[in-house]
């Protein structure tokens, strides 16, 4: 007994103090805004140090100072994952930095709202390119570095990843693509050093994701939101992020879906008023 007592407490102890177990270094993509935005800011005040990924700079500077006023550690980086060039000289700065443990893939949108009839092929050819290649490109680049540090890959994909609706055809499918990904990837590392999560949001009511999707029309990207008492807010999957990520390094939560009270299904969404 007091062998086995032993031998669980000096695994313990060599877990604790494994150079590459201890990292909690995290890349966020998509951190200027929203959930990304929301997840750096979360997971820094946990005591991750944090690397934020996007395009505008001024974006993320300021969710940068405001961690850092905070006491927590977070650089950025500009990069546009639609971009091998971009991505490259990130990622090859990121890993001569130092190892990382963590992935979060926030960086990702929706273009339109039309009938499969009439949707604009540039609307699916941005979804496509940013949502299912751009989460693969920056996969790829770190997924070396990840296991080196028995790390995680956690995408952030969608219930219409799960659940497809009528005008949301591009969409899904870009989502379904990242569902799949994960699920794939998940079969493929089996007995590798690598966990793989995937975060499924319904109704999260973010400043930019609807305004977005309606070409900056502000009484449409309302109208998503419109009556539904309590919408989810980034800070709410943020959490859950963090969640899955704290849990010990062989437990991998699979899938997350996670939607608000009054959120059935997308078309069975509670609205008063
Ligand atoms: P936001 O529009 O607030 O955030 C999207 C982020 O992606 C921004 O930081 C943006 O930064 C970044 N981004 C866009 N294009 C690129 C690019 N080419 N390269 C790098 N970064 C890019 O949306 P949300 O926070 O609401 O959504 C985040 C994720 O969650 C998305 O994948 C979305 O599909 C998913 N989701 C959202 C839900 C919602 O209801 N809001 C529900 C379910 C899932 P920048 O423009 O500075 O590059």
């Amino acid at each position: 007994m007091a062998d086995s007592v032993n031998q669980e407490q000096s695994f313990r102890i060599g877990a604790e103090s494994s150079p590459t177990n201890s990292v909690r270094r995290v890349v966020v993509t998509g951190a200027s805004s929203g959930i990304g935005a929301q997840t750096a800011t979360r997971l820094a005040a946990d005591g991750w140090s944090v690397v934020a990924l996007a395009r505008r700079e001024d974006r993320l500077k300021a969710v940068a100072d405001a961690i850092k006023a905070d006491g927590g550690a977070c650089e950025y980086k500009v990069c546009d994952v639609t971009d091998e060039e971009s991505t490259d000289r990130v990622v090859s700065e990121i890993v001569a930095e130092g190892p990382v443990k963590a992935l979060v893939n926030c960086a990702g949108a929706a273009f339109g709202k039309d009938p499969v009839a009439t949707a604009r092929l540039e609307d699916w050819r941005g979804m496509y390119e940013l949502n299912v290649l751009g989460t693969l490109r920056i996969i790829q680049k770190l997924l070396p570095t990840l296991k080196q540090s028995e790390g995680t890959v956690l995408i952030v994909s969608s219930t219409a990843g799960i659940e497809p609706y009528e005008g949301g055809s591009g969409y899904c499918a870009s989502k379904f693509a990242e569902r799949v990904m994960a699920r794939v990837l998940r079969l493929e590392q089996v007995g590798e050093p690598i966990r793989i999560i995937d975060v499924s949001p319904g109704l999260v009511q973010t400043e930019e994701f609807s305004l977005k999707r309606f070409g900056g029309d502000h009484s449409k990207a309302d109208s998503v939101y419109e009556g539904v008492p309590d919408p989810l807010h980034a800070d709410d999957i943020a959490e859950s992020i963090r969640w899955a990520l704290d849990l010990p390094d062989t437990v991998d939560v699979d899938s997350i879906v996670i939607r608000p009270r009054a959120e059935g299904s997308y078309t069975k969404l509670h609205r008063e008023g």
